[in-house]
């Protein structure tokens, strides 16, 4: 039968990864939500829609219409590719520009409602682990297995800034801890669907277990 498996949390605490483990092992749809505001803001900034910190919301609304994000996820490798109206988007949307936007365009009611209208979709017919900040509480609230996952905010800047250094990225280890907190502290604090844990999720702590046990702990999760 149909399952729907829903993974909140802070930025960078590991979500994608449990999520395209997961994908591989029950061979279903994996869903990076966070890759859609992601794409949203990345076509906002490339059409002129954000000027220094401020947001054209009227352009941005009647934009939203001409946007559409699509997936290609091989389970196999567990790669996840992300397009925005047909060109592969996967990096560009990493940028550090990107997301020192992102916080402030998901904070925008009309785009978190579009986006959430899509990811139902994905949703209805088949099964999928979606990962994201309002997945369990607001997305799927009726999701088979829903899991709440946490990290230091250093642990997860030192996994971002790993990231950033392989792709030969000028950016300090500071920038991208303050990146990491002020992305908690909008999305924690916005009115629209603030970041928080559903009453009936799991939490899981990434700083204490290994890759390994978390797998083996949700499989444990799943056949309750
Ligand atoms: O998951 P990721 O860090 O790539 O998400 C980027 C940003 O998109 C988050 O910091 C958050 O502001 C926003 N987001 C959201 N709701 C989701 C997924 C992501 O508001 N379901």
């Amino acid at each position: 039968s149909k399952l729907v498996i829903a993974i909140d949390g802070y930025s960078s605490c590991g979500k994608s990864t449990v999520a395209k483990d997961l994908a591989k092992l029950l061979n279903i749809i994996f869903i990076d939500s966070g890759a859609m505001y992601r794409c949203v803001t990345l076509y906002a900034l490339e059409n002129g829609m954000i000027n220094s910190d401020k947001i054209d919301e009227d352009k941005l609304k009647s934009a939203l219409n001409n946007i559409s994000i699509s997936f290609k996820f091989e389970a196999a490798t567990k790669t996840n590719e992300t397009y925005l109206n047909g060109e592969l988007v996967e990096s560009k949307i990493r940028s550090l520009e990107v997301s020192s936007h992102v916080s402030s365009i998901s904070a925008i009611g009309f785009v978190r409602k579009k986006m959430v209208e899509l990811q139902q979709k994905m949703g209805e017919t088949e099964s999928i682990v979606m990962d994201g900040r309002d997945i369990g509480t607001v997305v799927f609230p009726n999701a088979d297995l829903k899991l709440f996952m946490t990290a230091s905010p250093e642990i997860r800047a030192e996994r971002r800034f790993k990231e950033f250094q392989e792709k030969n990225e000028n950016i300090s280890f500071d920038e991208v801890l303050e990146n990491v907190k002020s992305r908690d502290h909008i999305d924690e604090t916005r009115e629209e669907s603030p970041l928080k844990k559903a009453d009936d999720a799991v939490v899981l702590d990434n700083g204490k277990i290994g890759k390994e046990e978390q797998l083996n702990f949700i499989v444990e999760e799943l056949k309750k």
